[in-house]
């Protein structure tokens, strides 16, 4: 039996794939973050995340594309309260659908492993997923090691990001001019 591991980029999937590797759980690795703009942004994230799964000789399932439009929409606000409840509600449906629909016993997230996102508004929401498809989902706190993963990144000369995802996120960066220029970091 395989899980699903969500991943939401190179970086943050280090720590977590070396859990699952550790306790022996088999995984293939899903691609689906239609939250992250501007596209060259949504392809740096997508190519570093190929190498992190190339490092470990992982599965790496490509789903989606680039929303930016959708995310700058308004319509979401009314239906979810707010654009970070929609970019999870978003990602963890098609996740747990996706899983069920292919023969996964399990399913996760790498977004588990940032204290800089909701943590417990993701597993609730996963919860929820799990329970509308029939899939299990596997809460794991990864933030204890979002330090050593990012090393673990930077080790093997993964681009790690400096804002969320979305256009808002970007724009509200401190790294905005520079991350519009083609600043990266891997050192
Ligand atoms: S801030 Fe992050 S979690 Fe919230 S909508 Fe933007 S990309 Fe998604």
């Amino acid at each position: 039996m395989t899980m699903l591991l969500h991943a939401c980029c190179g970086p943050c999937s280090m720590y977590p794939q070396e859990v699952l590797r550790e306790e022996g759980t088999g995984y293939d690795m899903l691609w689906f973050n239609p939250n992250i703009h501007p596209e060259f942004e949504w392809n740096r994230r997508l190519v570093n995340l190929g190498k992190a799964a190339d490092h470990y000789g992982v599965k790496l399932i490509t789903e989606g594309i680039c929303m930016e439009e959708y995310w700058k929409g308004k319509t979401y606000i009314e239906e979810f309260g707010s654009r970070c409840v929609m970019c999870y509600d978003i990602r963890m449906d098609f996740t747990a659908k996706y899983a069920a629909e292919h023969g996964y016993d399990s399913f996760t997230t790498t977004l588990l492993v940032s204290p800089y996102q909701q943590h417990d508004l993701i597993a609730k929401t996963c919860e929820d997923k799990a329970l509308k498809y029939g899939v299990d989902f596997r809460y794991y706190d990864f933030r204890e090691g979002f330090r050593k993963g990012q090393n673990m990144a930077r080790e093997i000369g993964l681009y790690r990001q400096k804002y969320c995802g979305c256009i808002f996120s970007l724009e509200e960066s401190e790294f905005r001019d520079k991350i519009y220029s083609g600043f990266t970091v891997t050192e």
